[in-house]
C-alpha cells in the first residue's frame, strides 16, 4: 500500500501543481487522443438536442437499510487539517484506507466484482467506478479516489460505497459488454427494459449486475455515480432529480479542465440503462460521469476528486 499513497500523493502534488499555475487552463492541451477506437456502439456519442426522455415509472425506493453504512470495518475517518488543497494532501500523506476490498459477486468468467466503503456520514453515494469494458479512465482513478473520499469532513458527510470495476471480464478484454458480450448498462430492471441483442434475456439476466443491484439495494443509496469515457466528454450526464448536483460536478471538474459541461439528455434512447432505473423510475438522483476518452490520468483524478466531493459537500445540505 505505500507504493499507492506514494503514487496519489505524486498525482495529487502534479495536479496540485497544476491547478495553481495554469487555473482552468489545464486541460487546454489535449484537444484530440489518437488511437481512440470507438467501439461504443454509439452510446456515448451525444445530439444534446434530441430527447429521449422516459416515461416517469412507479417511483421506486431503494427498500434498503443501513447495515452496510453503520458496520463496515473498512470505514475510516481521518481529521482534516484545513480545507485547502495543502489540507487535502495530509491524509493521503499519513494514508487511511488501506485498499479494504471485499467480493459482492462474481463474473460471468469469475472475476471479483470487488467493492468497498469509505466515509462514515449520513448521506449514502454509490459509486461505480466503471461499467463498459472500454472505457478504462474513470476506473483508473478509483484508489486514489477512495484515499481523498476517506478524509476528515467529507467521511463525515457521506457514506460512500464504491464497486471499483462493474466489468472486470469487459475491463480485462477492452469490450464494452461483458464476456457475452451484453450490455451491462442495458440490464437493469427498467420501466423501459427492451428484449434484444445485448440487453439480456431478461432484467439482471447477467451475474454482473444481479450483484450490484442486490449490494445496492442492501445500501439505499440516496446518491449514484457512474464513471464512463467518451469521445464527446468530458460531460456530465444525469437522470432523476440530479440537476443541481450534477451542475456541482461540472463547476469543479473544469477546475482542472474548462471542457467539462452538462448534458442533461444524452440524445437516444437508452432501455434498462442504470440511469433510467435509479433516477427514471427510481427518482434518486444518479450521475452519468463521461470522462473524455483518453483524458490524461491527472485529469481524470482532478476530475473524480473534485467533482466527487462537491456533489457530496450539495447532496450533503439537503439531505
Ligand atoms: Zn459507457
Amino acid at each position: 500500500m505505500y507504493f499507492l499513497r506514494t503514487l496519489c500523493l505524486a498525482v495529487f502534488l502534479a495536479i496540485c501543481a497544476g491547478c495553481r499555475s495554469t487555473g482552468t487552463q489545464a486541460g487546454a492541451a489535449a484537444p484530440t487522443e489518437p488511437g481512440q477506437a470507438e467501439s461504443n456502439v454509439g452510446a456515448e456519442q451525444v445530439a444534446v438536442a434530441a430527447s429521449d426522455a422516459e416515461p416517469a415509472g412507479g417511483g421506486r425506493s431503494f427498500a434498503g437499510n443501513d447495515t452496510l453504512a453503520g458496520s463496515d470495518p473498512a470505514a475510516v475517518v481521518v481529521p482534516r487539517a484545513a480545507d485547502s488543497m495543502a489540507g487535502d494532501l495530509l491524509p493521503l500523506v499519513r494514508g487511511m484506507h488501506g485498499g479494504m476490498w471485499s467480493a459482492i459477486g462474481q463474473s460471468r468468467q469469475g472475476r471479483d466484482i470487488e467493492a468497498t466503503r469509505v466515509g462514515t456520514g449520513p448521506l449514502r453515494v454509490y459509486l461505480v467506478g466503471g461499467i463498459h469494458g472500454d472505457e478504462p479512465e474513470g476506473r483508473g482513478s478509483i484508489d486514489c479516489l477512495v484515499e481523498a473520499l476517506a478524509e476528515g469532513s467529507i467521511a463525515e458527510m457521506a457514506s460512500v460505497r464504491i464497486v471499483r470495476d462493474a466489468n472486470p471480464d469487459g475491463s480485462e478484454a477492452l469490450t464494452r459488454g461483458n464476456a457475452l458480450d451484453r450490455d451491462l448498462n442495458r440490464n437493469w430492471p427498467a420501466s423501459n427494459f427492451s428484449v434484444r441483442s445485448g440487453n439480456g434475456e431478461r432484467p439482471l439476466s447477467e451475474p454482473e449486475t444481479a450483484a450490484i443491484h442486490a449490494d445496492m439495494e442492501l445500501f439505499d443509496p440516496r446518491v449514484v455515480i457512474v464513471f464512463h469515457s467518451a469521445r464527446a466528454g468530458p460531460f456530465v450526464n444525469f437522470d432523476g432529480p440530479a440537476g443541481e448536483l450534477a451542475g456541482a460536478f461540472v463547476e469543479a471538474a473544469s477546475r482542472s479542465e474548462s471542457r467539462w459541461h452538462l448534458v442533461p439528455e444524452m440524445g437516444y434512447g437508452t432501455p434498462g440503462s442504470l440511469g433510467s432505473y435509479v433516477g427514471v423510475d427510481g427518482g434518486i438522483p444518479i450521475l452519468t460521469i463521461e470522462f473524455r476518452r483518453g483524458q490524461k490520468a491527472e485529469l481524470v483524478l482532478a476530475a473524480a476528486v473534485e467533482g466527487v466531493q462537491a456533489v457530496i459537500r450539495r447532496a450533503a445540505i439537503a439531505n
